[in-house]
């Protein structure tokens, strides 16, 4: 990975914006004591997210915003930008440059920023965490720490060849996963609670269930009864109609009798 560009502006001791142009290889910052060498660290660092003020060798984040000297006032923000080349990919996203960005104000807000564009701190750990680069992933030796690695052991050399290889990035990985896995398994014990709960709700429930079907086929058995009744009545009904039909036919027919004989004797009387 290269980191193509550092910005700083208002960083520490860097009042005014001042751009290093890292070419790839080694680079070497060179400079007489307290000159702000180790700023430069420490502005790469922040911009990547470290949180820890301690880390930046300030009291507190605050510390990190220029703070004056006898010929320059104090500045009210630090803002610094790192511009990373991502031409083989190695971060997760579609540009062959990235640029992240950081700005914290004296009044206490903070910016982070991704090619421009505003961002959470956590967007950009993401983005960097995939190439061990971010908060506790990139490993920067300190001062003094180079003289304890030429003397370390080779168990100690070990030890600092795995950390820096990005063993950190997995061990991450590892406990994310296993939080995860613990909240799975918290989703889990609430299922199998819930599952218990239900089988013990659906005995009762199947008790009901039963008696519902049952009572429908009285239902039915009801209405096929009523039915039957009804055309029963039915049939009843019309036969006695006919029958009260036949007789009121009968009865009209005598009448007309009736009144021809009474035609008839009246016209003999
Ligand atoms: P050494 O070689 O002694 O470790 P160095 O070159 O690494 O020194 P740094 O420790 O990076 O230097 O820088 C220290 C300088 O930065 C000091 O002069 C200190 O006053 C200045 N400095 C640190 N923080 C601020 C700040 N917030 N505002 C202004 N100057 C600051």
């Amino acid at each position: 990975m290269h980191l193509k560009t550092l910005t700083v502006r208002g960083f520490k001791s860097f009042a005014s914006a001042t751009t290093f142009d890292f070419e790839p290889g080694v680079t070497a910052v060179v400079g007489p004591n307290g000159s702000g060498k180790s700023n430069v660290v420490d502005a790469l660092a922040w911009v990547m997210g470290e949180q820890g003020a301690k880390s930046l060798r300030g009291g507190k984040m605050e510390d990190v915003i220029f703070a004056g000297t006898s010929g320059r006032a104090a500045l009210g923000r630090a803002h610094v930008s790192l511009t990373i080349d991502n031409a083989d990919g190695a971060l997760p996203i579609e540009y062959s440059e990235v640029t992240i960005s950081r700005t914290l104000f004296r009044s206490g807000g903070s910016e982070y920023a991704i090619n421009g564009r505003s961002c959470r701190l956590l967007d950009i750990q993401e983005l960097l965490s995939d190439s061990g680069l971010g908060r506790e992933m990139h490993v920067i030796v300190g001062q003094g720490q180079l003289d304890r690695i030429l003397q370390a052991t080779p168990e100690d050399r070990r030890g600092f060849i795995e950390e820096a290889s990005g063993i950190l990035k997995h061990r991450r990985r590892k406990e994310k996963t296993l939080r995860k896995l613990e909240s799975v398994q918290a989703n889990l014990d609430r299922l199998e609670d819930l599952t218990g709960e239900i089988q013990r709700q659906l005995t009762p429930l199947g008790r009901q269930a039963r008696t519902a079907r049952k009572a429908q086929r009285i239902q039915y058995d009801v209405r096929d009864a009523r039915a039957r009744l009804l055309a029963d009545d039915l049939v009843a009904a019309r036969a006695g109609m006919d029958t009260d039909q036949g007789a009121s036919a009968q009865a009209r027919q005598r009448r007309d009798e009736l009144e021809k004989s009474a035609a008839a004797l009246a016209e003999r009387l």
